[in-house]
């Protein structure tokens, strides 16, 4: 049997020799009773969350923590990260991963499509209180936003229709949000597809927050006594890349990874 060798091809070639060996019948029945049991087995395993919180902390315990005493004990006294980071709730991008950032280095808000909303009291505290205590308190250096490809959730946004018309509880208000992302895209790029028109505004959507982000007042004070810095940044996992690009007194150039 070769790698190409699909289900497919198993089921018909299973079906070839039935039909000429029929008194294998019995034998393939249990054969394929068995397999479908080991299956059962493999897929009940591979989802049990018990299980997998337990092994993934073990390995965590045992191949950082303990191998690492010195920084888990300067932790216990308190954080000073650097970073603030904006991502989306994907589980494709987490920025520990992608940007390697170990404990303590980076603040972090992950919402859908890794949205900053304007300065609102009422509606957005959750998102106000992080920047408020990375900003204020713990006096953060940079704040980075992070689009990535594939963002479901500005798919979310590119597919609301013209008329507003929505269908969910909470998705299509907030990723609203960025809705002059959208109209900007839609405004110099209509006639592209879909596709491409959402990878537009996955970064369209990066400079709106960056925006955003000048309207609570803490942040612009900081930004204007250059105690605080503004970043984009872009991750393709299409493309195995990195774009990133800070917000001074205009959006410099994009640097490649
Ligand atoms: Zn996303």
């Amino acid at each position: 049997m070769t790698e190409e060798y699909s289900y497919d091809d198993a089921i018909e070639g299973l079906k070839q020799l039935l039909s000429e060996k029929s008194e294998l019948e019995t034998i393939a029945a249990a054969k394929i009773k068995q397999l479908t049991a080991d299956l059962e087995a493999a897929s009940t395993k591979a989802v049990n969350p018990v299980e997998r919180i337990k092994t993934g902390f073990a390995h965590f315990k045992t191949e950082k923590y303990e191998k690492n005493p010195d920084l888990y004990e300067e932790l216990c006294k308190g954080q000073s990260p650097k970073f603030m980071v904006f991502a989306c709730s994907d589980s494709r991008v987490c920025p520990s991963h992608i940007l390697d950032f170990q404990p303590g280095e980076a603040f972090m808000v992950r919402n859908i499509a890794n949205m900053v909303p304007q300065y609102d009291k009422i509606k957005y505290s959750g998102v106000g209180a992080a920047l408020e205590y990375a900003v204020v308190h713990l006096k953060v250096e940079n704040i980075l936003v992070m689009g990535h490809s594939c963002c479901g959730g500005i798919k979310g946004l590119m597919s609301i229709p013209d008329d507003g018309t929505t269908h969910s509880d909470f998705i299509e208000d907030w990723v609203k949000i960025c809705d002059i992302a959208k109209t900007k895209v839609k405004a110099e790029f209509g006639d592209l597809d879909i596709a491409e028109l959402c990878t537009h505004c996955e970064k369209e959507a990066v400079n709106v927050s960056l925006g955003n982000l000048l309207t609570y007042p803490f942040i612009k004070a900081a930004v204007l006594n250059r105690s605080l810095s503004l970043q984009g940044g872009y991750y393709n996992f299409l493309k195995g890349s990195f774009d990133f690009w800070c917000l001074g007194h205009a959006i410099s150039p994009s640097l490649s990874l």
